[in-house]
């Protein structure tokens, strides 16, 4: 069962990369064949299987012998780890189907945002989608309904902040995407788990934030994988957190 997950992430892995990747500049991702970056060679079945194709190859295109971009091989292999993680870590049914759709959603920010600062409306949509309906089968309508009033709230916190930001800095200190990944945030954590994983993206993002000012002299930077990152953490650990919440604030 491991295995087939790590093969199914990995698969499912080279096709976020290319979402992260062609979706920013408008190219079409469903429909369109893999072509070589270099050469234009359009791609056979066995020169598109994850991991294998990029090794036996030795991280070359079979037409053109030009370099292909290692990231390919990266982020296949972090996308089957994460499957094969969540399996192992989280309990079946909805838990589990829940990491993955956030482990996905993880690696396309990372993706998109890391290359071009952008938080694509579509994996959001379809997360969004996607765990309502899971919310609905597994909990109910209440249950549902009370998560998208979580999530709007976050989305209000983050609108908040966002306006704040542009008060105090003169400019747009975070991204739209940011905040609609914050509705995502409250959707799946519920209110109060949500504003913790806000909080905590400012710490995971800080080392980051301060590495980025130092070397390269940049103070704007994606925000948004600290966000998933932290969304990725609380949920994995979300008794953990629950109980950490019931400690700090028990009355
Ligand atoms: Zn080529």
């Amino acid at each position: 069962m491991a295995v087939l997950l790590f093969f199914i992430g990995a698969i499912l892995g080279s096709f976020y990369l290319v979402i992260g990747t062609r979706l920013p500049k408008g190219e079409d991702v469903l429909f369109s064949r893999s072509k070589c970056n270099s050469c234009n060679h359009i791609l056979k079945w066995y020169n598109l299987i994850p991991i294998f194709s990029y090794v036996f190859q030795r991280g070359k295109c079979s037409y053109c012998h030009k370099k292909i971009a290692s990231e390919h091989l990266w982020v296949e292999i972090a996308t089957g780890l994460l499957f094969v993680f969540t399996y192992y870590y989280l309990p079946a049914g909805y838990d589990f189907y829940i990491g993955l759709i956030i482990s996905s959603l993880l690696i396309i920010i990372f993706v998109s945002d890391f290359k071009y600062m952008i938080i694509l409306d579509s994996p959001l949509i379809i997360t969004g989608i996607l765990v309502s309906i899971l919310k609905l089968i597994f909990f109910g309508i209440k249950a549902t309904l009370i998560s998208l009033c979580s999530g709007v709230s976050l989305f209000c916190v983050m609108l908040l902040l966002f306006q704040l930001g542009k008060l105090l800095f003169k400019k747009e200190a975070l991204g739209g995407g940011d905040i609609k990944l914050a509705f995502i945030m409250g959707l799946i954590l519920d209110f109060k788990l949500g504003l913790v994983a806000l909080v905590l993206s400012t710490f995971v993002a800080l080392p980051y934030a301060l590495a980025s000012l130092e070397i390269k002299k940049n103070n704007e930077f994606p925000y948004g994988p600290f966000l998933a990152g932290s969304l990725f953490i609380v949920f994995y650990h979300y008794d953990k957190f629950l109980l950490l919440i019931d400690f700090l604030f028990p009355f």
